[in-house]
């Protein structure tokens, strides 16, 4: 492979927005850089983000808003109750306003600043062609520093010579490759795809009841190496889970049916009763853990003709993408039918709720009761099982009812390695790796158990984009000491 450098000052294992940060970051502050992408392609899960988590960014500051550093920084350790790494989340929001301004000085450009749950502070930036356009603008700027980024190149080791951080081992066409580096920067994106390890840091089992999304080979190969080295680990069982209806591929031509599975009407579990308060839709990680309770990975939603007119005409309640916002008037109708053409228990119907408790494989008395129990709720205005709000408190009466599969899904994992507030690998001794960095999906502490979006949305994305800026900056101030 004699087109691999065979030295740079550092190296960046992987191609998202956390490797790529890192990456432009570094070479700003002069250094020669390499980025090694183990897939033909760039950018990894990165390619799919939407908004951006940023507070005292100009665009919060053209609206006065006043959540700012401090609001997000109690809001998100207090979310965690003190289990994620308050210096590291300080560090994160304190640099999330600037790298907004960095992000559209590279030529990323941001729609609008908003929200994607109600009441939320308005700290989520949507960005003009997602992260498929941060990722290109960021390989664009990236090359015109002369940072090497090498496609299909796996990075396999990382080298330590004494108590410092001296290169990589890559995968070459014929044999392993060598490469000296000061510092090594880990951006691998985190274990998905790693059955064995799913298994034995959150007990879920891939593709039975866990359906992992937007990634692909994500076995924790930085992790593995990391911890090879003696990292200690940190966040490694948290997971990005959501509940997530028959995909718009699955369902074809009728792919809008998932904006009646994520409405807040009557979802029910495989024992036909309810589980929760619908109205946890609107918060990705409670409705990805209510369903994630369920040992089968899904629970179905319910709806009827009523719903389907109530969202045509006075408009939907949650909206799936920044296409198809709360409020807006969207008609399935004729998506329904092309989608029913080819019923399934993924998706299917009945002229009586009986009907459709048949064809999902639940016993009709029982569904028939759970269906009555909630009607009455709703001419009570009062949910005295899961306290919905009553607002959406709306029986539904048929005459037709449909049902659809909500799968328990996982955006990524979300820790591994401990690291620093300088992103720095910490050791089993509580000691600072010299010279290695961790970053977006491999690094741990930005959260406690669970994914603290509840507030703070886009912090994934965020958290990616700004530990690797964080990270390019502290290899590069390591190598000039
Ligand atoms: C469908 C979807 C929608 C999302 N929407 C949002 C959103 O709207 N807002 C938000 O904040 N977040 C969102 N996220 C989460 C967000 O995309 C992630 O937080 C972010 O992309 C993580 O970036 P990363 O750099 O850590 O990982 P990645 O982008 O996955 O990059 C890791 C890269 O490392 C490569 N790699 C792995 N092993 C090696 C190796 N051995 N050698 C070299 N390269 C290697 C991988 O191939 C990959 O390209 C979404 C995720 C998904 C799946």
């Amino acid at each position: 492979m004699s087109d691999i450098p065979s030295q740079a000052d550092v190296v960046v294992i992987g191609s998202g927005v956390s490797g790529l940060t890192a990456a432009l970051t570094a070479a700003e502050a002069g250094k020669k850089v390499i980025v090694f992408e183990k897939l033909k392609s760039l950018g990894g899960t990165s390619n799919f983000f939407k908004g951006t988590f940023a507070v005292e960014s100009r665009y919060q500051k053209d609206r006065y808003i006043t959540f700012g550093k401090d609001e997000a920084f109690r809001a998100i350790v207090e979310y965690s109750h003190w289990r994620a790494n308050p210096r590291l989340v300080r560090a994160i929001v304190n640099e999330s306003g600037a790298t907004i301004d960095w992000l559209e000085e590279q030529g990323v450009e941001f729609i609008e600043l908003t929200i994607n749950m109600p009441n939320a502070p308005e700290t989520y930036h949507l960005i003009k062609g997602e992260g498929a356009a941060v990722v290109k603008t960021l390989v664009t700027r990236a090359q015109e520093k002369s940072v090497t980024i090498k496609t299909g190149v796996p990075v396999t080791q990382i080298i330590k010579s004494g108590d410092r951080i001296a290169g990589v081992v890559v995968e070459g066409d014929e044999d392993d490759v060598q490469v000296a580096a000061k510092a090594v920067v880990i951006a691998s994106g985190g274990y998905i795809n790693n059955k064995e390890w799913v298994k034995k840091y959150t007990g879920f089992n891939l593709m039975q009841n866990l359906l992992p999304v937007g990634n692909v080979e994500k076995n924790g190969d930085g992790i593995r190496m990391a911890f090879e080295l003696g990292a200690a680990e940190e966040g490694i069982g948290t997971v990005e889970l959501f509940r997530i209806g028959p995909s718009r591929q699955e369902l074809g031509a009728g792919g809008r049916v998932s904006i009646a599975v994520i409405q807040p009407d009557l979802w029910i579990n495989q024992a036909g009763e309810r589980f929760c308060d619908e109205g946890i839709t609107f918060f990705d990680t409670s409705e990805g853990n209510a369903n994630a309770r369920h040992k089968e990975g899904y629970t179905y939603s319910i709806w009827d003709n009523g719903v389907l007119k109530r969202i045509a005409e006075e408009g939907i309640d949650k909206g799936i993408t920044p296409d198809t916002l709360p409020g807006q008037k969207i008609d399935i109708t004729e998506d329904l039918k092309v989608a029913l053409q080819s019923p399934s228990d993924d998706l299917c119907s009945g002229d009586s709720i009986e009907e459709l408790a048949g064809k999902i494989g639940i016993e009709p008395d029982v569904l028939k009761a759970t269906l009555d129990e909630y009607n009455t709720c709703c001419a009570k205005g009062y949910d005295e099982v899961f306290n919905k709000s009553r607002r959406y408190l709306r029986p539904l009466t048929g005459p037709k009812y449909y049902a659809a599969k909500a799968n328990t899904v996982c955006l990524g994992t979300m820790g591994g390695i401990k690291v620093s507030q300088k992103l720095e690998v910490i050791d089993k001794q509580d000691r600072v790796i010299s010279g290695l960095y961790a970053v977006g999906y491999d690094a741990g502490g930005m959260y406690g158990q669970d994914y603290g979006m509840h507030i703070t949305s886009g912090l994934s994305s965020s958290f990616a984009m700004n530990s690797g800026r964080i990270a390019g900056r502290s290899a590069a101030a390591y190598i000039d000491r």
